[in-house]
């Protein structure tokens, strides 16, 4: 019997480093596949064989640009890749300003979408989960697919998600806390169900667009009508136990400083958010609360337009978000050593304004021998990078959890013999 569960172990951690391998790099020739996995072409063989009869991956031929040798020329190789038919996801996006939802093929592909202008914040927290399974349903009626071909569904959400108890603790965009989702999402349509921080979100999304670049260790601090960061340490994105990790926004910046949304005072976020560049530009009390409702956008132009005209409480506000961003990024370059900091988020289109402030209190904040290797890059608008990581993490978690294992239906019937 030992031997038996350690050769299905053997199986499953195969099965998983080829689809990763997959997942990470697109459509693969099967010598490709060794490269990336280590495995044996025998074992790749079987394996990769395997998988296309559960009907999880599907070979097609492509014809390759000549490699080296003129006897390669043109000639066609398969590629191996995965089956869109192997499952659905569900990704859900939810912020301030309402829901957006996709539905992604086995491959990623976004199959459908759909938006829903539900302001959240007076949301009552009992029938919030009911809410999303509704738009979920709508989702796949309109896409003509049924929720047994869903495999999971994915929950981005501003602010902090306890991704094991399927809540969200808190978040800007309702006025409770400790709000249930995957609950009722599991309940009224069967599908598992998992909610993360946005933040961490786009970190997943930027793996997967170029993993070469995203791939060691990097922090993705987004900026807008909060801010967030997404903490990647060796290819993979840190969610702590309980997928509150790394909120850089509420860290603090000064004691006894302007309050938060959180209740806090001094928060990173009570400098660089939308809501906080506002009130210190408008002379508002620091202890002012922050509006509970979203920033319209004119608004935020109509700041930079004034800062940029050199009216000096604009330009103070963006000097005092630099400054706050700076020495925050200044704390974590110490501790982390992180080799790129991408900054996103509609926030980051005032970086002109905020920039200089950011670099000098990078200086004064850490030594050049820290600071030196590290790149801070600007990725602009992010919204899509949001629902994108949330399919890629959802495709993969189907992965880990049941493709791993055997087909979606081979394991139905595993589960109905033991029972
Ligand atoms: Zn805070």
């Amino acid at each position: 019997m030992r031997e038996k569960a350690d050769s299905d172990l053997v199986r499953r951690q195969n099965r998983l480093l080829l689809m990763e391998a997959l997942r990470q790099h697109g459509a693969m020739a099967r010598v490709d596949m060794g490269r990336h996995t280590g495995l044996s072409p025998a074992s790749i063989t079987t394996i990769s064989s395997q998988l296309i009869t559960d009907g999880i991956l599907e070979e097609a031929s492509a014809t390759h640009a000549p490699a080296e040798g003129p006897q390669r020329r043109g000639r066609p190789t398969t590629q191996i890749d995965f089956n869109p038919k192997s499952a659905n996801v569900v990704a859900v996006k939810v912020s301030i300003d309402g829901l957006e939802l996709a539905l992604a093929d086995g491959r990623g592909a976004i199959l459908a979408r759909r938006t829903s202008r539900t302001t959240t914040y007076d949301a009552d927290p009992a029938v919030f989960g009911k809410l999303v399974a509704d738009e979920i349903t709508a989702l796949l009626a309109k896409a003509r697919v049924p929720s047994s071909r869903v495999a999971r569904v994915g929950i981005a959400v501003q602010g902090v998600a306890d991704s094991q108890a399927g809540t969200l603790v808190w978040s800007p965009a309702f006025r409770g806390r400790n709000i249930s989702v995957s609950a009722a999402i599991e309940d009224r349509l069967g599908i598992p169900c998992r909610v993360a921080n946005d933040a961490n979100m786009i970190a997943e999304g930027l793996i997967g667009s170029d993993r070469e670049r995203y791939g060691g260790t990097a922090a993705v601090i987004f900026m807008g009508y909060g801010v967030g960061m997404g903490l990647i340490i060796n290819g993979r994105v840190y969610h702590g136990p309980t997928g509150a990790a790394a909120e850089f926004g509420h860290m603090n910046h000064l004691p006894d400083g302007p309050l938060c949304r959180c209740g806090r005072r001094g928060c990173v976020e009570a400098y660089v958010a939308d809501y906080s560049l506002l009130r210190w530009a408008s002379g508002q009390a620091m202890t002012q609360a922050p509006s509970s409702n979203a920033i319209p956008h004119e608004d935020m132009l109509a700041l930079e337009a004034a800062a940029h005209r050199g009216e000096e409480a604009a330009v103070s506000a963006y000097a005092k978000a630099g400054e706050a961003l700076g020495f925050g990024l200044a704390r974590l370059i110490a501790i982390l050593t992180p080799s790129r900091i991408v900054l996103a988020g509609p926030g980051t289109r005032a970086m002109a304004l905020i920039r200089p402030h950011l670099d000098r209190a990078l200086e004064a904040g850490v030594v050049d021998e820290l600071r030196r290797n590290v790149e801070i890059e600007v990725v602009p608008i992010a919204t899509d990078m949001i629902i994108k990581g949330t399919i890629d993490r959802a495709l993969r978690h189907v992965d880990r959890e049941i493709f791993a294992l055997g087909p979606l239906a081979k394991r139905v019937r595993e589960l109905e013999d033991i029972s």
